[in-house]
């Protein structure tokens, strides 16, 4: 089979490979719509996961099952579904604990383009089908779907690592398609002010749209002081990050009101340390929480999900600004991604 793989640190290329062979919990996959991440871009230009050898990409894909193991209960051939970035092992102790994006050791629940090869191929293979697919219904088009896949769960995540409760005030960091997700799901929760952070004119329109009610440009002087004056001085009650790098936090800490809670699900790729500003840390009794989590995968989280859109509670598909077709087009979206041009909110590329 082909797929688009990363040939080394800073390089891809279309390569061919055996066709996997799949165990008896497994599924494998023919991807009928693909998106590129920032996490893809990471990995090649970044060398975030360190090198990797013809390791096909990509994580975020819906698709028709082409078959599943003797084990496999729920799916069979001809399934249409969705599939998370996150495919934990959900026997592992990890899982049983509560943290299934652990399951094998910290952040080994990520296994497609990490572990194993990815879904930029004619088919792939899923761990563990049972508990980690759900069936997409005919409801929602190929290229909804695969916002399910990475951008609502990752988004949704964030808001329940900061806790959000109604009637919070909460600060956003971000409003790439993760970020904008996190505005979504904080609205949904019950959040009474959302103050979204980011300088690109479509996130920003999309933001609104999403449900946030001030709109903070970091270009345009600190995100501190702006805080500050929307909130009378008195700060905010929960913060979401879904963009900036290990300063970003400083921020954080200091606009947080003491019992505040930070939702992190950025990734951090440069600097030793996060930074913590001791005297707004309370020097160290502040109760400002900070939690940053990989997102937790599996079928339920997409079952849930699915549930949010088919009611019309959310629609992520206001994420997708490009849209490809055709297998071979893979490779220009992913470069696309790469190039970042200012209009760009999340790509697809649909498989016929
Ligand atoms: P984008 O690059 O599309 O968006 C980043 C956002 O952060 C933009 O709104 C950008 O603003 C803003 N930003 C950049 N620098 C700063 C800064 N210094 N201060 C404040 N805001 C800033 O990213 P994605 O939405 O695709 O992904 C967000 C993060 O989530 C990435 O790090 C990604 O790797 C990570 N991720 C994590 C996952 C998880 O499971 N934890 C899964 C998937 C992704 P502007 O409008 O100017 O561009
Ligand atoms: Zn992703």
């Amino acid at each position: 089979m082909k797929g688009f793989a990363m040939k080394k640190i800073g390089e891809t290329g279309w390569i061919e490979k055996e066709i996997p062979s799949i165990g008896p919990n497994d599924a494998l996959v023919r991807p009928t719509a693909i998106s590129p991440c920032t996490s893809d871009i990471h990995t090649v230009w970044a060398g975030a996961i360190g090198d990797r050898k013809d390791m096909i990409l990509g994580h975020e894909a819906v698709g028709i099952v082409e078959a599943v193991g003797s084990e496999v209960k729920d799916f069979k051939k001809g399934d249409r579904v969705v599939i998370p970035a996150i495919t934990p092992d959900w026997n592992s102790l990890e899982a049983q604990r509560g943290y299934s994006m652990h399951s094998g050791g910290m952040l080994s629940g990520w296994k497609f383009s990490n572990f194993k090869d990815g879904v930029f191929a004619e088919y792939f293979h899923v761990n563990d089908a049972d508990g980690n697919m759900a069936i997409l219904p005919d409801t929602i088009d190929d290229a909804t779907g695969v916002m399910l896949c990475d951008m609502m769960p990752t988004g949704f995540h964030g808001v329940e690592l900061a806790d959000i409760q109604f009637g919070d005030k909460v600060l956003v960091i971000g409003i790439g398609p993760v970020g904008l997700m996190a505005v979504a799901a904080a609205a949904i929760r019950g959040a009474s002010e959302i103050y979204a952070v980011g300088s690109r004119p479509n996130c920003i329109e999309i933001a609104k749209e999403y449900g946030a009610t001030h709109i903070i440009n970091y270009r345009n002087g600190s995100i501190e002081e702006q805080i500050e004056k929307l909130t009378d001085g008195k700060g905010v009650d929960k913060v979401v990050i879904a963009g900036g790098d290990v300063d970003t936090f400083a921020t954080a800490i200091q606009v947080l009101k003491p019992g505040g809670r930070i939702g992190n699900v950025n990734y951090l790729g440069e600097g030793d340390f996060v930074k913590i500003p001791r005297a707004e840390w309370g020097c160290g009794m502040g109760h400002k929480q900070i939690a940053g989590g990989l997102m937790p995968g599996g079928r339920l989280r997409m079952e849930k999900l699915i549930s949010l859109i088919e009611t019309g509670r959310i629609d992520p598909s206001k994420l997708i600004t490009h849209r490809f077709t055709g297998f071979d087009k893979i490779e220009e979206a992913l470069l696309l991604m790469k190039d970042k041009p200012k209009d760009l909110i999340k790509p697809v590329v649909i498989i016929e």
